[in-house]
């Protein structure tokens, strides 16, 4: 009979596998259960939200800055074009040749296209920008670790009855 040494290792506690070679159900497991306990944990969510909360006010507000100098060169734009002025107070039916309102209807049309493809193209990198901006916020959080010499940690209770093991 072989000598029964008081340290063997467990089976795989999911399969019932033998130890070796290690399957990785525990490990999995295990992972499952650290991310349900963060979720669990209300100092991550509040982190999470309030990281979220100022990144996407942050992207917001750039892009609104962006928008608006935008629209300001945009207006700039179209005051360059012949006749716009006078299309403009005649509320788009000035008393121009229709040839020549005409071609002022396909430069607007073009310079609307243009500014819009511009407020797309302005949101897109905006957007781009969110891991950026994730990090930013997430490093402004004061994250403090308790010392392993503290009770709690060198003597845990759980659920208020006699420690494990
Ligand atoms: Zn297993």
């Amino acid at each position: 009979m072989a000598a029964i040494s008081g340290d063997i290792d467990p089976s795989c506690a999911i399969c019932g596998a033998p130890p070796f070679p290690e399957c990785p159900h525990e490990s999995q497991r295990l992972e499952l259960a650290l991310d349900q306990a963060q979720q669990r944990w209300e100092k991550m969510r509040s982190i999470r939200s309030w990281v979220l909360n100022h990144a996407r006010d942050q992207i917001i507000t750039t892009f609104h800055h962006l928008r608006t100098t935008r629209y300001h060169a945009h207006l700039a734009y179209l005051q360059t074009l012949p006749c716009f002025t006078l299309y403009h107070r005649f509320n788009g039916a000035p008393p121009i040749h229709p040839t020549q309102l005409q071609v002022l209807h396909a430069q607007i049309q073009q310079a609307n296209g243009v500014f819009r493809q511009g407020v797309d193209e302005d949101w897109r990198r905006s957007c781009l920008r969110y891991p950026e901006v994730l990090d930013y916020y997430f490093e402004l959080v004061g994250v403090e670790l308790p010392g392993e010499e503290e009770v709690e940690v060198r003597d845990p209770r759980f659920g208020g009855v006699e420690k494990l093991g």
